[in-house]
């Protein structure tokens, strides 16, 4: 029994130390609030960190699109997290592509 009361306790003291903090981390990284996240992740385990991991983010003005996955990404980004594209590069061929696209008389 006492074995028993060791791994729980154990296993709430690794959930404290390690999912609390990542489940909030995680949760800052969508652009979500990460006190309660925290405590979801102290109760919850591993199971807080997958599921804040795998919810939709937050995008806010501080997030754009990839412009080869259209993954959200942060605003300031040279290089997608998702795909490894270069986002200076592919922004400027994006141009690039736009400015010989549109015509030079507009209406
Ligand atoms: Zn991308």
């Amino acid at each position: 029994m006492n074995e028993v009361l060791g791994a729980v306790v154990l296993v709430a003291f690794v959930n404290a130390v390690v999912f609390g903090p990542l489940a909030a981390w995680l949760a800052v990284e969508r652009g979500r609030d990460p006190a309660p996240w925290f405590v979801v992740g102290i109760v919850a385990g591993p199971f807080a960190a997958i599921a804040v991991g795998l919810g939709p983010r937050k995008v806010g003005h501080t997030f754009k699109a990839c412009i080869e996955c259209q993954e959200p990404i942060a605003s300031g980004a040279t290089t997608c997290p998702f795909c490894g594209s270069d986002l200076i590069a592919a922004e400027a061929a994006e141009w690039r592509t736009r400015a010989s696209k549109t015509t030079p008389t507009d209406g």
